[in-house]
């Protein structure tokens, strides 16, 4: 039992939705049957998308390369199949922005085959293995962070050398509604995420590592715990957290766990943390003991289908494909009213159901009549529920208004923005305070350019 005292919190704002968990929670991780096509889109991650690397009718297996990264901030895609390229195509992706994808013809019993060569692991500690070739190995892995930037993962554990890690903070917070895909990630493979935090730990040359889980996952904190009671995981502790929206945000976490403030405009090494999702630190054990790109991964699919659960998806399924085929398709497809890539917090709302699955992609959740309503948005009534809630400290009303009304000079502010959706969430009038900030952010890039 955890007890309520020793539980860790960020201060200020946040709020406590309803967590709708239950719907996923504890449900085995399970593998959806293959679809006939794959489209795996080339921009996956934060930074320049990748340079398509193959051409039509080339045949592909599991694993190979099909889009190279292009510069400094990029990353590696690889094929989650083996089969036969059919396109090169643009399309929609499930944040609305259009990328180049490649469609691959599936062959399924082939695709079975060429998995099973990344079942073997060798049997050998990680401190053994040269710093350099893992990071080679992550690198040529693709790996990017999968609990919601996509930043590339070989970049994020090379920080400049005049910004000192001491720390490194394994996001388990899970704090999303309705998303368990880590939790059950956190059950099932305990000892491979912190085998992959070790990697971590000896790349770094750091002696703390501290993972971050909600309290509302209790077998969670128990499984680590009872691991690192052994002696083969020194300088590892658990932190637990109270279960508070948004928890899992980087500022949040480290806030609520070391006391460090992250200033505006700095990041995490600024105060001499990295903060890792669970799933791409387990995506690092992959890579570095069994050779394995990031081709999959755990997605929650919950909401108004008949079988919520915890599914590993290849990327480039699409979310019909995904609804359909693992979460045995919508209660009534004549009820459902939004479709949403991500959580109700932060996620957004897909156009059209044939976006796919990317490396950044944690949940699908379906909403039906009955729990989505929107009768679009009333006046401010200056309660300042906004601005009492905000995580960040930040006046959501105010920004909102001026970027609604182009004031670039009272746009400062708007990059701490973490785009949490708290704002939105807690007002009574339901105005778009999030959408109207992302658009005071593009706005404000502008400026800067236009300036320079
Ligand atoms: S979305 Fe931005 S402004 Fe709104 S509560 Fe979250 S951090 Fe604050
Ligand atoms: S919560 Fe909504 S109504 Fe209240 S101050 Fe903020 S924007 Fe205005």
């Amino acid at each position: 039992m955890i007890m309520p005292g020793k539980l860790l919190t960020f201060r200020s704002g946040g709020v406590h939705p309803p967590g709708n968990k239950h719907l996923s929670e504890h449900k085995p991780i399970r593998r959806v049957p293959l679809p006939e096509t794959v489209s795996i889109n080339l921009n996956q991650h934060l930074g320049k998308p990748a340079q398509c690397a193959v051409k039509i009718k080339q045949e592909i297996s599991v694993g190979e390369r099909i889009g190279e990264a292009d510069g400094f901030i990029s990353a590696d895609i690889h094929s989650p199949v083996s089969g036969t390229v059919r396109k090169i195509q643009t399309v929609m992706t499930a944040v609305g922005t259009m990328a180049e994808s490649v469609l691959i013809e599936v062959d399924s019993e082939k695709t079975a085959e060429d998995l099973k060569k990344y079942q073997s692991t060798p049997d050998c500690a990680p401190e053994k293995l040269g710093k350099k070739e893992i990071l080679e190995a992550i690198k040529q892995a693709g790996i990017v962070g999968e609990g919601g930037a996509a930043f590339p993962t070989h970049i994020k554990l090379a920080p400049p050398p005049d910004k000192p890690i001491d720390t490194v903070i394994l996001n388990g917070a899970e704090c999303e509604p309705f998303l368990t895909a880590d939790h059950q990630l956190m059950l099932e493979k305990t000892a491979e995420i912190l085998t992959g935090a070790r990697i971590l730990r000896h790349i770094l040359e750091i002696d703390s590592i501290i993972i971050g889980i909600e309290n509302n996952k209790p077998d969670a904190i128990r499984a680590f715990e009872k691991l690192i009671e052994t002696d083969s995981y020194p300088g590892m502790r658990i932190a637990a957290l109270k279960t508070k929206y948004p928890q899992g945000g980087e500022k949040q976490l480290i806030k609520a766990i070391l006391d460090r403030e992250v200033p505006s405009g700095k990041l995490p090494f600024d105060v001499g943390v990295i903060v890792q999702n669970v799933g791409t630190v387990f995506a690092v054990y992959e890579a570095v003991y069994c050779g394995k790109p990031l081709i999959q991964r755990v997605v929650t699919i919950s909401g108004f289908v008949n079988n919520p659960g915890n599914y590993l998806l290849p990327l480039g399924v699409s979310f019909e494909h995904a609804i359909r085929a693992g979460a045995g398709g919508f209660r009534d497809d004549t009820r459902v009213k939004e479709v949403i890539n991500g959580g109700p917090m932060m996620g957004k709302a897909v156009r059209q159901l044939d976006v796919t699955v990317t490396k950044g992609t944690s949940g699908i959740l379906v909403l039906s009549d009955q729990e989505f309503s929107y009768d679009g948005e009333g006046p401010c009534i200056r309660c300042g529920r906004c601005i009492d809630t905000c995580p960040m400290g930040l006046m959501p009303t105010l920004l909102a208004m001026n970027a609604r009304y182009e004031r670039i000079e009272g746009l400062k502010s708007v990059m701490d923005c973490i785009e949490c959706g708290t704002c939105s969430y807690v007002c009574p009038t339901h105005r778009q305070l999030v959408h109207w900030i992302r658009a005071g952010k593009v706005l404000l890039r502008k400026a800067n350019r236009s300036v320079k």
